[in-house]
């Protein structure tokens, strides 16, 4: 949780004192206990047996031995080794976003498809934004949102353009009948240690990438929502525990945090919400198409406390719960997910 989530937890927690805690607790089983259980409690407890999982160790869930490699920007997951798991085969979705339509750009790879894919097990239709060059990524993210019954909208473009931004949305709203979810993930980042050298258009290239096309996204997206929609951003560690060599990605992922805040207090009296996420280093096409050195992937793995990196699949849930109406008292929030980092 960012500093902010957590101070208002502590807030809540620090007003019911320890004893009294468990006496609520308490009284909660024992009442539990006194109701008779109906057969639907009864079936659903026994399909929840069924479906447990086993419980893991964080650090040994996911590999940090990934080979140094590199792509040409914007990459290919696919040809990456071990490919990043973005929950192909292990998210398991209850509905939590059934009926749902949503729109998520960079919806092909890394954090972007691991949202896509958990949206859809959660019952959402769907459409993606992703480069061009990147159709063999968004082509298996088509497949796999269409094999959950849901239905897929693929639509390519550069969102660096304010008119296609515009059109994005405008296509998603129709060809999915109404737009609930707006999800802001595609970005852009540079490794770049030296400010002497670092050319204008890849600084340009970021803020247009992580702020312009947001703005022009949240701007389309929210003259057509309705309240109870949803807007969630991608922000980063790097806004709080900025990285000397992504200058310029630090400060738009940093300004995503106060963007995502103020517009939460504006469209609060539409009913939309607005949160957003905040990764830790995660395993995905960006930790090798941007000009780091090859032991930067070491490096990453070694940062988090955790002694690995994330899986894009570990993001899925935070991105499921902000958008779900059951968290309709959160918004201008966002979350971390970082192994530990910050
Ligand atoms: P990724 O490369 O899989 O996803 C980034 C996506 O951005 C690309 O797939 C691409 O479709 C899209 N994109 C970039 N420029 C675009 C443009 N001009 N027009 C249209 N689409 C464009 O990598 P990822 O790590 O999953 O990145 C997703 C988000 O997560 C980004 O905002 C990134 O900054 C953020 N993030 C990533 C990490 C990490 O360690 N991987 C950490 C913190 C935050
Ligand atoms: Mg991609």
């Amino acid at each position: 949780m960012t500093r902010k989530t957590t101070a208002k937890r502590s807030i809540v927690e620090d007003g019911i004192d320890a004893d009294r805690r468990s006496m609520i607790k308490g009284a909660a089983i024992a009442g539990l206990a006194a109701l008779p259980l109906t057969a639907a409690a009864k079936s659903a407890s026994a399909q929840q047996a069924r479906d447990a999982q086993p419980v893991e160790d964080p650090r040994a869930r996911f590999p940090n031995d990934q080979p140094a490699q590199e792509q040409a920007w914007p990459g290919l997951q696919r040809d990456m080794t071990p490919r990043p798991d973005c929950g192909e085969t292990s998210y398991r979705g209850s509905g939590r976003l059934a009926g749902r339509r949503a729109l998520i750009t960079g919806g092909d790879s890394g954090i972007g498809r691991a949202a896509a894919i958990a949206y859809a097990r959660e019952g959402a239709d769907l459409a993606i934004n992703y480069l061009p060059q990147e159709e063999p990524d968004a082509a298996e993210v088509i497949e796999l949102i269409r094999r959950e019954g849901r239905k897929a909208i693929a639509i390519p473009g550069d969102l660096r353009a304010e008119e296609f931004c515009g059109s994005l949305v405008a296509r998603a709203e129709r060809e999915l009948g109404g737009l609930d979810i707006l999800v802001n993930n595609a970005g852009y980042g540079w490794f770049l240690p030296d400010i002497l050298e670092h050319p204008s258009e890849k600084f340009d290239q970021t803020i247009k990438t992580n702020l312009y096309a947001p703005f022009w996204l949240s701007k389309a997206a929210i003259a057509v929502m309705k309240p109870g929609s949803v807007l969630v951003f991608t922000s980063s560690v790097t806004a709080f525990s900025p990285a000397s060599a992504f200058l310029g990605y630090s400060a738009t992922k940093a300004a995503i945090v106060a963007f995502t805040s103020a517009l939460a207090k504006q469209v609060a009296k539409r009913g939309i919400r607005v949160n957003g996420v905040a990764p830790g280093p995660i395993w995905t096409p960006m930790q090798i198409y941007f000009g780091a050195p090859a032991n930067n992937v070491d490096a990453l793995n070694a940062s988090t406390p955790l002694g690995r990196m994330g899986q894009p699949v570990e993001m899925a849930p935070l991105y499921v719960t902000l958008a779900e109406g059951a968290s309709s008292f959160v918004t201008g929030s966002t979350w971390s997910a970082d192994g530990g980092r910050l």
